[in-house]
Protein backbone atom coordinates (compact mmCIF):
# COMPACT_ATOMS: atom_id res chain seq x y z
CA UNK A 1 0.00 0.00 0.00
CA UNK A 2 1.72 3.16 -1.08
CA UNK A 3 0.55 6.79 -0.50
CA UNK A 4 1.56 9.18 -3.43
CA UNK A 5 1.16 12.73 -3.26
CA UNK A 6 2.26 16.00 -5.57
CA UNK A 7 4.22 17.78 -3.33
CA UNK A 8 2.47 20.96 -1.58
CA UNK A 9 2.67 24.47 -4.25
CA UNK A 10 2.93 22.04 -7.72
CA UNK A 11 -0.08 21.01 -9.69
CA UNK A 12 1.58 18.71 -12.16
CA UNK A 13 0.59 15.07 -11.73
CA UNK A 14 0.82 12.99 -15.37
CA UNK A 15 3.66 11.29 -14.23
CA UNK A 16 2.70 10.52 -10.78
CA UNK A 17 -0.73 9.63 -12.22
CA UNK A 18 1.05 7.07 -14.77
CA UNK A 19 2.98 5.31 -11.44
CA UNK A 20 0.25 5.08 -10.01
CA UNK A 21 -1.67 3.05 -12.54
CA UNK A 22 1.24 0.82 -13.09
CA UNK A 23 1.05 0.06 -9.62
CA UNK A 24 -2.55 -0.35 -9.68
CA UNK A 25 -2.16 -2.79 -12.30
CA UNK A 26 0.37 -4.84 -10.15
CA UNK A 27 -1.99 -5.44 -7.40
CA UNK A 28 -0.54 -2.55 -5.16
CA UNK A 29 -3.17 -0.50 -3.38
CA UNK A 30 -2.68 3.18 -4.53
CA UNK A 31 -3.57 6.10 -2.36
CA UNK A 32 -3.53 8.93 -4.38
CA UNK A 33 -3.85 12.03 -2.39
CA UNK A 34 -3.52 14.22 -5.59
CA UNK A 35 -2.01 17.25 -6.24
CA UNK A 36 -0.73 20.79 -3.84
CA UNK A 37 -0.45 17.84 -0.79
CA UNK A 38 0.36 19.81 2.49
CA UNK A 39 3.28 17.52 3.98
CA UNK A 40 1.14 16.98 7.02
CA UNK A 41 -1.49 15.26 5.07
CA UNK A 42 0.56 12.93 3.30
CA UNK A 43 2.42 11.84 6.34
CA UNK A 44 -0.90 11.64 9.02
CA UNK A 45 -2.67 9.53 5.17
CA UNK A 46 0.31 7.08 5.90
CA UNK A 47 0.09 6.60 9.02
CA UNK A 48 -3.60 6.21 9.39
CA UNK A 49 -3.83 4.05 6.21
CA UNK A 50 -0.93 1.68 7.41
CA UNK A 51 1.02 1.87 4.44
CA UNK A 52 4.17 0.84 3.23
CA UNK A 53 5.40 3.41 1.25
CA UNK A 54 5.59 7.48 0.73
CA UNK A 55 5.92 8.64 -2.92
CA UNK A 56 6.65 12.62 -4.02
CA UNK A 57 6.45 13.93 -7.27
CA UNK A 58 6.80 17.11 -8.18
CA UNK A 59 8.08 19.09 -11.30
CA UNK A 60 8.74 22.70 -10.38
CA UNK A 61 12.66 23.57 -8.73
CA UNK A 62 10.44 25.01 -5.59
CA UNK A 63 9.04 21.35 -5.05
CA UNK A 64 12.74 19.80 -4.78
CA UNK A 65 12.82 22.27 -1.43
CA UNK A 66 9.55 20.62 -0.08
CA UNK A 67 10.82 16.85 -0.81
CA UNK A 68 13.72 17.67 1.50
CA UNK A 69 10.99 19.23 4.06
CA UNK A 70 8.83 16.30 3.87
CA UNK A 71 11.85 14.03 4.41
CA UNK A 72 13.38 15.95 7.68
CA UNK A 73 9.42 15.87 8.50
CA UNK A 74 9.55 12.02 8.15
CA UNK A 75 12.32 11.49 10.65
CA UNK A 76 11.04 13.80 13.09
CA UNK A 77 7.82 11.94 12.99
CA UNK A 78 9.63 8.99 13.44
CA UNK A 79 8.39 6.94 10.41
CA UNK A 80 10.13 4.09 8.96
CA UNK A 81 8.54 3.55 5.55
CA UNK A 82 10.83 3.75 2.16
CA UNK A 83 10.45 6.94 0.96
CA UNK A 84 9.93 7.46 -3.02
CA UNK A 85 10.86 10.88 -5.22
CA UNK A 86 9.97 11.37 -8.68
CA UNK A 87 9.21 13.86 -11.20
CA UNK A 88 10.63 16.18 -13.59
CA UNK A 89 13.09 18.34 -11.91
CA UNK A 90 13.96 15.15 -9.22
CA UNK A 91 17.33 13.71 -9.69
CA UNK A 92 19.33 10.57 -8.65
CA UNK A 93 22.06 13.58 -7.11
CA UNK A 94 19.77 15.54 -6.17
CA UNK A 95 18.02 12.51 -4.09
CA UNK A 96 21.02 11.46 -2.67
CA UNK A 97 22.39 15.20 -2.04
CA UNK A 98 19.51 16.66 -0.41
CA UNK A 99 17.46 14.49 0.81
CA UNK A 100 18.69 11.34 1.70
CA UNK A 101 20.91 12.15 4.39
CA UNK A 102 17.67 13.83 5.99
CA UNK A 103 15.88 10.54 6.26
CA UNK A 104 17.31 6.87 7.11
CA UNK A 105 15.12 4.62 5.79
CA UNK A 106 15.43 3.99 1.99
CA UNK A 107 15.04 7.01 0.29
CA UNK A 108 14.45 6.24 -3.40
CA UNK A 109 14.94 8.42 -6.86
CA UNK A 110 12.48 6.18 -9.22
CA UNK A 111 13.56 7.53 -13.00
CA UNK A 112 9.85 6.51 -14.41
CA UNK A 113 7.28 4.84 -14.32
CA UNK A 114 8.93 1.76 -15.61
CA UNK A 115 10.95 1.30 -12.45
CA UNK A 116 8.71 1.64 -10.19
CA UNK A 117 7.38 -1.43 -10.17
CA UNK A 118 10.73 -3.03 -9.32
CA UNK A 119 11.60 -0.76 -6.83
CA UNK A 120 8.44 -1.12 -5.05
CA UNK A 121 8.45 -5.00 -5.17
CA UNK A 122 12.29 -5.08 -4.11
CA UNK A 123 11.40 -2.83 -1.14
CA UNK A 124 8.74 -4.75 0.21
CA UNK A 125 10.05 -8.09 -0.03
CA UNK A 126 11.71 -9.24 3.25
CA UNK A 127 14.37 -10.80 1.84
CA UNK A 128 15.23 -8.33 -0.84
CA UNK A 129 14.86 -5.32 0.72
CA UNK A 130 18.24 -5.45 2.77
CA UNK A 131 20.43 -5.64 -0.43
CA UNK A 132 18.37 -3.06 -2.14
CA UNK A 133 18.77 -0.62 0.56
CA UNK A 134 22.68 -1.10 0.82
CA UNK A 135 23.47 -0.85 -2.84
CA UNK A 136 21.07 2.45 -2.63
CA UNK A 137 23.02 3.39 -0.21
CA UNK A 138 26.33 2.62 -1.50
CA UNK A 139 25.04 4.47 -4.82
CA UNK A 140 23.86 7.45 -3.18
CA UNK A 141 27.17 7.45 -1.03
CA UNK A 142 28.87 7.52 -4.23
CA UNK A 143 27.05 9.99 -5.92
CA UNK A 144 27.16 12.35 -2.52
CA UNK A 145 31.17 12.21 -2.56
CA UNK A 146 30.93 13.03 -6.37
CA UNK A 147 28.89 15.89 -5.93
CA UNK A 148 28.29 16.69 -2.82
CA UNK A 149 31.81 17.64 -2.20
CA UNK A 150 32.58 19.02 -5.58
CA UNK A 151 34.37 22.38 -5.66
CA UNK A 152 32.49 24.33 -7.88
CA UNK A 153 35.08 25.96 -10.38
CA UNK A 154 35.43 29.50 -9.17
CA UNK A 155 32.84 32.41 -10.21
CA UNK A 156 33.82 35.51 -11.55
CA UNK A 157 33.15 38.55 -9.08
CA UNK A 158 29.78 39.75 -10.19
CA UNK A 159 31.07 43.21 -11.65
CA UNK A 160 33.13 41.73 -13.91
CA UNK A 161 30.85 39.07 -15.00
CA UNK A 162 28.78 42.65 -16.13
CA UNK A 163 31.11 44.34 -17.68
CA UNK A 164 31.56 41.06 -19.94
CA UNK A 165 28.02 41.43 -20.83
CA UNK A 166 26.97 40.62 -24.36
CA UNK A 167 27.23 44.29 -26.03
CA UNK A 168 25.16 44.48 -28.63
CA UNK A 169 25.15 47.84 -31.44
CA UNK A 170 21.56 49.74 -30.56
CA UNK A 171 20.33 51.21 -33.91
CA UNK A 172 16.88 52.84 -34.00
CA UNK A 173 16.47 51.29 -37.05
CA UNK A 174 16.89 47.88 -35.97
CA UNK A 175 14.04 48.09 -33.30
CA UNK A 176 10.77 47.19 -34.54
CA UNK A 177 7.73 48.56 -33.36
CA UNK A 178 4.72 46.89 -32.02
CA UNK A 179 1.48 47.26 -33.91
CA UNK A 180 -0.35 48.34 -30.05
CA UNK A 181 0.97 48.84 -26.77
CA UNK A 182 -0.48 47.28 -23.60
CA UNK A 183 -2.09 44.46 -22.93
CA UNK A 184 -4.68 42.57 -24.73
CA UNK A 185 -6.95 39.55 -23.45
CA UNK A 186 -7.84 36.46 -25.59
CA UNK A 187 -10.98 35.60 -24.00
CA UNK A 188 -11.48 32.63 -25.96
CA UNK A 189 -9.01 31.19 -27.55
CA UNK A 190 -9.61 29.01 -30.84
CA UNK A 191 -8.21 25.73 -29.95
CA UNK A 192 -8.93 23.93 -32.97
CA UNK A 193 -7.20 26.03 -34.98
CA UNK A 194 -4.25 26.07 -32.45
CA UNK A 195 -4.21 22.16 -31.93
CA UNK A 196 -2.65 22.18 -36.05
CA UNK A 197 0.62 24.11 -34.07
CA UNK A 198 1.04 20.84 -31.21
CA UNK A 199 3.97 18.80 -30.88
CA UNK A 200 3.37 15.06 -30.64
CA UNK A 201 6.37 14.33 -29.91
CA UNK A 202 5.95 15.85 -26.40
CA UNK A 203 2.76 14.05 -25.99
CA UNK A 204 4.59 10.70 -26.42
CA UNK A 205 7.47 11.97 -23.94
CA UNK A 206 4.14 12.40 -21.36
CA UNK A 207 3.53 9.13 -21.63
CA UNK A 208 7.37 7.81 -21.95
CA UNK A 209 7.73 6.77 -25.23
CA UNK A 210 10.89 8.70 -26.45
CA UNK A 211 11.13 9.15 -30.29
CA UNK A 212 10.65 11.89 -33.13
CA UNK A 213 6.98 12.24 -34.41
CA UNK A 214 5.81 10.99 -36.39
CA UNK A 215 8.64 8.21 -37.09
CA UNK A 216 8.01 7.23 -33.45
CA UNK A 217 4.56 5.37 -34.69
CA UNK A 218 7.04 3.24 -37.06
CA UNK A 219 9.35 1.84 -34.12
CA UNK A 220 9.91 -1.63 -34.42
CA UNK A 221 9.42 -2.58 -30.90
CA UNK A 222 6.80 0.08 -29.60
CA UNK A 223 5.54 1.54 -32.64
CA UNK A 224 1.95 -0.41 -32.24
CA UNK A 225 1.55 1.12 -28.52
CA UNK A 226 2.42 4.43 -29.90
CA UNK A 227 -0.09 3.59 -32.81
CA UNK A 228 -2.86 3.30 -30.74
CA UNK A 229 -1.88 6.33 -28.10
CA UNK A 230 -1.78 8.57 -30.99
CA UNK A 231 -5.45 7.38 -32.38
CA UNK A 232 -6.70 7.32 -29.15
CA UNK A 233 -5.64 10.89 -28.21
CA UNK A 234 -6.56 12.11 -31.21
CA UNK A 235 -10.10 10.81 -30.93
CA UNK A 236 -10.13 12.57 -27.57
CA UNK A 237 -8.75 15.89 -28.85
CA UNK A 238 -11.39 15.86 -31.64
CA UNK A 239 -14.08 15.60 -28.69
CA UNK A 240 -12.69 17.85 -26.68
CA UNK A 241 -12.61 20.21 -29.24
CA UNK A 242 -16.24 19.35 -30.88
CA UNK A 243 -17.58 19.61 -27.43
CA UNK A 244 -15.52 23.02 -26.14
CA UNK A 245 -15.44 20.63 -22.88
CA UNK A 246 -11.57 22.36 -22.31
CA UNK A 247 -11.33 26.04 -23.22
CA UNK A 248 -8.66 28.15 -23.76
CA UNK A 249 -7.81 32.04 -22.52
CA UNK A 250 -4.88 34.12 -22.41
CA UNK A 251 -3.29 37.50 -22.02
CA UNK A 252 -0.57 38.97 -23.76
CA UNK A 253 1.38 42.45 -24.81
CA UNK A 254 4.01 44.94 -25.64
CA UNK A 255 5.83 47.73 -24.01
CA UNK A 256 8.27 49.67 -24.42
CA UNK A 257 11.23 49.13 -22.33
CA UNK A 258 15.44 49.63 -21.39
CA UNK A 259 17.44 47.76 -19.73
CA UNK A 260 19.18 49.40 -16.87
CA UNK A 261 22.06 47.63 -14.97
CA UNK A 262 20.96 43.89 -15.51
CA UNK A 263 17.11 45.08 -14.97
CA UNK A 264 14.80 45.22 -17.49
CA UNK A 265 11.88 48.22 -17.34
CA UNK A 266 8.77 48.63 -18.61
CA UNK A 267 7.71 52.17 -19.39
CA UNK A 268 3.95 53.41 -19.30
CA UNK A 269 4.24 54.92 -22.89
CA UNK A 270 7.39 56.16 -25.47
CA UNK A 271 8.09 59.06 -23.55
CA UNK A 272 9.19 56.43 -20.52
CA UNK A 273 7.16 59.12 -17.92
CA UNK A 274 6.57 56.06 -15.75
CA UNK A 275 7.57 52.37 -15.19
CA UNK A 276 4.93 49.79 -15.05
CA UNK A 277 7.39 46.88 -14.20
CA UNK A 278 10.83 46.19 -13.63
CA UNK A 279 12.30 42.67 -13.92
CA UNK A 280 15.91 42.17 -13.00
CA UNK A 281 17.32 39.27 -14.68
CA UNK A 282 20.49 37.42 -13.44
CA UNK A 283 23.50 36.77 -15.32
CA UNK A 284 25.87 34.26 -15.82
CA UNK A 285 28.71 34.43 -13.12
CA UNK A 286 31.08 31.24 -14.66
CA UNK A 287 33.73 32.44 -16.90
CA UNK A 288 32.62 31.69 -20.35
CA UNK A 289 36.26 31.74 -21.63
CA UNK A 290 37.84 34.28 -23.28
CA UNK A 291 36.09 36.87 -26.00
CA UNK A 292 32.89 35.12 -24.98
CA UNK A 293 30.45 37.09 -22.89
CA UNK A 294 28.42 36.19 -19.67
CA UNK A 295 25.21 36.47 -21.25
CA UNK A 296 21.90 38.10 -19.27
CA UNK A 297 18.12 38.12 -20.56
CA UNK A 298 18.57 41.94 -20.24
CA UNK A 299 21.45 42.34 -22.64
CA UNK A 300 18.58 41.47 -25.43
CA UNK A 301 17.40 45.17 -24.95
CA UNK A 302 18.49 48.30 -25.39
CA UNK A 303 20.32 49.95 -22.91
CA UNK A 304 18.40 53.62 -21.03
CA UNK A 305 21.81 55.12 -22.15
CA UNK A 306 21.07 54.58 -25.67
CA UNK A 307 18.90 57.07 -25.71
CA UNK A 308 16.72 54.66 -27.29
CA UNK A 309 12.95 52.93 -26.92
CA UNK A 310 12.99 49.39 -27.06
CA UNK A 311 10.16 46.90 -26.41
CA UNK A 312 9.90 43.80 -25.17
CA UNK A 313 6.18 41.30 -24.48
CA UNK A 314 4.74 39.36 -22.14
CA UNK A 315 2.31 36.16 -22.18
CA UNK A 316 0.49 33.69 -20.39
CA UNK A 317 -1.91 31.14 -22.00
CA UNK A 318 -4.08 28.66 -20.69
CA UNK A 319 -5.50 25.31 -22.54
CA UNK A 320 -7.05 24.05 -19.50
CA UNK A 321 -9.95 25.54 -18.38
CA UNK A 322 -12.11 22.28 -17.55
CA UNK A 323 -9.55 19.91 -18.09
CA UNK A 324 -9.74 18.86 -14.47
CA UNK A 325 -13.18 18.65 -14.28
CA UNK A 326 -12.92 16.72 -17.34
CA UNK A 327 -10.28 14.16 -15.99
CA UNK A 328 -12.09 13.99 -12.88
CA UNK A 329 -15.06 12.84 -14.66
CA UNK A 330 -12.84 10.00 -16.36
CA UNK A 331 -11.60 9.59 -13.05
CA UNK A 332 -15.60 8.63 -11.07
CA UNK A 333 -15.65 6.17 -14.09
CA UNK A 334 -12.35 4.53 -12.89
CA UNK A 335 -10.66 5.20 -16.58
CA UNK A 336 -7.69 6.31 -16.03
CA UNK A 337 -6.49 6.18 -18.79
CA UNK A 338 -9.01 9.21 -20.08
CA UNK A 339 -8.42 10.48 -17.44
CA UNK A 340 -4.08 10.91 -18.04
CA UNK A 341 -4.83 11.33 -21.40
CA UNK A 342 -7.15 14.71 -21.00
CA UNK A 343 -4.48 16.22 -19.03
CA UNK A 344 -1.74 15.17 -21.84
CA UNK A 345 -3.54 17.11 -24.23
CA UNK A 346 -4.46 19.96 -22.44
CA UNK A 347 -0.43 20.47 -21.42
CA UNK A 348 -0.14 19.97 -25.34
CA UNK A 349 -2.50 22.62 -26.35
CA UNK A 350 -1.26 25.02 -24.04
CA UNK A 351 2.21 24.35 -25.68
CA UNK A 352 0.18 25.11 -28.69
CA UNK A 353 -1.43 28.01 -27.92
CA UNK A 354 2.30 29.51 -27.04
CA UNK A 355 3.48 28.46 -30.52
CA UNK A 356 0.76 30.17 -32.16
CA UNK A 357 0.54 33.10 -30.62
CA UNK A 358 4.58 33.96 -30.54
CA UNK A 359 3.87 33.49 -34.25
CA UNK A 360 0.87 36.39 -34.10
CA UNK A 361 3.23 38.34 -31.60
CA UNK A 362 6.08 38.32 -34.69
CA UNK A 363 3.56 39.58 -37.25
CA UNK A 364 2.37 42.41 -34.73
CA UNK A 365 5.80 43.36 -34.35
CA UNK A 366 6.24 44.03 -37.63
CA UNK A 367 9.50 41.43 -38.36
CA UNK A 368 7.60 38.14 -38.66
CA UNK A 369 4.78 39.04 -41.80
CA UNK A 370 7.08 37.08 -44.03
CA UNK A 371 8.37 34.36 -42.41
CA UNK A 372 7.33 30.84 -44.45
CA UNK A 373 8.17 28.27 -41.83
CA UNK A 374 6.20 24.97 -41.48
CA UNK A 375 5.17 23.34 -38.69
CA UNK A 376 8.59 21.12 -38.06
CA UNK A 377 10.82 24.96 -38.65
CA UNK A 378 8.60 26.53 -35.82
CA UNK A 379 9.03 23.79 -33.43
CA UNK A 380 12.33 24.12 -33.52
CA UNK A 381 12.27 27.58 -32.72
CA UNK A 382 13.75 28.70 -36.00
CA UNK A 383 12.42 32.21 -36.32
CA UNK A 384 13.61 35.90 -34.93
CA UNK A 385 13.23 36.42 -31.15
CA UNK A 386 12.53 34.39 -27.80
CA UNK A 387 9.79 33.52 -25.25
CA UNK A 388 11.99 32.60 -22.38
CA UNK A 389 10.05 31.35 -19.81
CA UNK A 390 9.94 31.77 -15.54
CA UNK A 391 11.42 28.43 -14.22
CA UNK A 392 13.87 27.42 -17.27
CA UNK A 393 17.50 28.14 -17.09
CA UNK A 394 17.83 31.86 -18.47
CA UNK A 395 15.27 33.03 -15.81
CA UNK A 396 15.21 30.31 -12.99
CA UNK A 397 13.64 32.36 -10.72
CA UNK A 398 10.14 31.10 -10.57
CA UNK A 399 8.82 34.24 -8.22
CA UNK A 400 8.92 36.91 -11.20
CA UNK A 401 5.87 34.65 -12.39
CA UNK A 402 4.14 37.17 -9.32
CA UNK A 403 5.18 40.59 -11.17
CA UNK A 404 5.08 39.28 -14.72
CA UNK A 405 0.91 38.02 -13.89
CA UNK A 406 0.47 41.37 -12.22
CA UNK A 407 1.41 43.24 -14.96
CA UNK A 408 -0.50 41.34 -17.73
CA UNK A 409 -3.83 40.90 -14.72
CA UNK A 410 -3.21 37.02 -15.97
CA UNK A 411 -5.88 35.99 -13.25
CA UNK A 412 -8.58 37.57 -15.59
CA UNK A 413 -7.30 34.54 -18.41
CA UNK A 414 -7.96 32.64 -15.64
CA UNK A 415 -4.43 31.65 -15.11
CA UNK A 416 -3.34 32.09 -11.23
CA UNK A 417 -0.42 30.82 -9.35
CA UNK A 418 -0.01 28.42 -6.54
CA UNK A 419 2.35 29.68 -3.63
CA UNK A 420 5.58 27.74 -5.35
CA UNK A 421 4.52 29.73 -8.22
CA UNK A 422 3.52 27.22 -10.06
CA UNK A 423 0.69 27.87 -12.78
CA UNK A 424 -2.94 26.99 -12.47
CA UNK A 425 -4.18 25.19 -14.11
CA UNK A 426 -1.07 23.21 -15.00
CA UNK A 427 -1.86 23.71 -18.66
CA UNK A 428 -0.40 27.21 -18.30
CA UNK A 429 2.93 28.68 -20.34
CA UNK A 430 4.11 31.95 -19.53
CA UNK A 431 7.22 34.46 -20.52
CA UNK A 432 8.64 37.28 -21.83
CA UNK A 433 8.99 37.75 -25.21
CA UNK A 434 12.55 39.00 -26.71
CA UNK A 435 12.76 40.43 -30.20
CA UNK A 436 16.42 40.95 -31.11
CA UNK A 437 17.82 38.77 -33.99
CA UNK A 438 20.78 37.44 -31.23
CA UNK A 439 18.30 36.56 -28.11
CA UNK A 440 18.88 33.24 -27.60
CA UNK A 441 18.15 30.50 -24.70
CA UNK A 442 21.30 30.03 -22.35
CA UNK A 443 21.61 28.84 -19.05
CA UNK A 444 22.34 31.41 -16.34
CA UNK A 445 23.69 28.52 -14.03
CA UNK A 446 25.36 28.85 -10.52
CA UNK A 447 25.59 32.03 -9.18
CA UNK A 448 27.98 33.75 -6.27
CA UNK A 449 26.53 35.48 -3.27
CA UNK A 450 27.58 38.89 -4.35
CA UNK A 451 24.87 38.79 -7.46
CA UNK A 452 22.58 37.24 -4.98
CA UNK A 453 22.96 40.32 -2.77
CA UNK A 454 22.49 42.75 -5.56
CA UNK A 455 19.51 40.35 -7.20
CA UNK A 456 17.74 40.34 -3.55
CA UNK A 457 18.03 44.06 -3.18
CA UNK A 458 17.37 44.87 -7.20
CA UNK A 459 13.66 42.53 -6.24
CA UNK A 460 13.04 43.55 -2.48
CA UNK A 461 13.42 40.39 -0.99
CA UNK A 462 15.61 39.17 1.50
CA UNK A 463 18.77 37.37 0.22
CA UNK A 464 17.66 34.08 2.55
CA UNK A 465 14.38 33.75 0.74
CA UNK A 466 16.03 34.30 -2.39
CA UNK A 467 18.58 31.69 -1.98
CA UNK A 468 15.90 29.26 -0.76
CA UNK A 469 14.15 30.18 -4.14
CA UNK A 470 16.99 29.89 -6.45
CA UNK A 471 18.62 27.26 -4.07
CA UNK A 472 19.63 25.35 -7.22
CA UNK A 473 21.53 28.15 -8.76
CA UNK A 474 23.36 28.94 -5.68
CA UNK A 475 27.44 28.63 -6.49
CA UNK A 476 27.84 28.29 -2.43
CA UNK A 477 26.59 27.04 0.42
CA UNK A 478 23.72 29.59 1.94
CA UNK A 479 24.75 30.42 5.38
CA UNK A 480 21.25 29.26 7.26
CA UNK A 481 20.20 26.10 4.46
CA UNK A 482 16.90 24.53 5.55
CA UNK A 483 13.60 25.42 6.37
N1 LIG B 1 7.43 22.69 -28.15
C1 LIG B 1 7.55 22.09 -26.83
C2 LIG B 1 7.79 23.04 -25.73
C3 LIG B 1 8.80 24.01 -26.00
S1 LIG B 1 9.91 23.99 -24.70
C4 LIG B 1 6.28 21.44 -26.43
O1 LIG B 1 5.36 21.42 -27.24
O2 LIG B 1 6.19 20.98 -25.30
C5 LIG B 1 10.72 25.38 -25.22
C6 LIG B 1 10.27 26.57 -24.43
O3 LIG B 1 10.86 26.50 -23.15
C7 LIG B 1 10.74 27.82 -25.04
O4 LIG B 1 9.83 28.34 -25.96
C8 LIG B 1 10.90 28.72 -23.84
O5 LIG B 1 9.66 29.26 -23.46
C9 LIG B 1 11.34 27.77 -22.79
N2 LIG B 1 12.79 27.68 -22.68
C10 LIG B 1 13.60 26.74 -23.21
N3 LIG B 1 14.88 26.94 -22.85
C11 LIG B 1 14.87 28.04 -22.08
C12 LIG B 1 15.89 28.75 -21.38
N4 LIG B 1 17.15 28.37 -21.42
N5 LIG B 1 15.52 29.82 -20.67
C13 LIG B 1 14.24 30.23 -20.62
N6 LIG B 1 13.24 29.60 -21.25
C14 LIG B 1 13.55 28.52 -21.97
Amino acid sequence: RIVMATVKGDVHDIGKNIVGVVLGCNNYEVIDLGVMVPCEQILDTALEREAHLIGLSGLITPSLDEMVHVAREMKRRGLELPLLIGGATTSRQHTAVKIAPEYEPPTVHVLDASRAVGVVSDLLDAGRRGPFAAQNRADQEQLRETYGGRRERALLPYPVARERRLALDWRAEDLPEPAFLGRRLLAEAPLAEIARYIDWTFFFLAWELKGKFPKILEHPRYGAAARELYENGRALLEEILGTRTIRGAGVYGFWPANRQGDDVVLWADPRRSAEVARFPMLRQQRDPGAGKPTLSLADFVAPVESGLVDHVGAFAVTAGIGADELAARYERDHDDYHAIMVKALADRLAEAFAEWLHERVRREWGYGGDEALGLEDLLRERYRGIRPAYGYPACPDHTEKWRLFELLEAPEAGVTLTEHCAMVPAASVSGLYFAHPQARYFTVGKIDRDQVADYAARKGMSVAEVERWLRPNLGYEPEAPGA
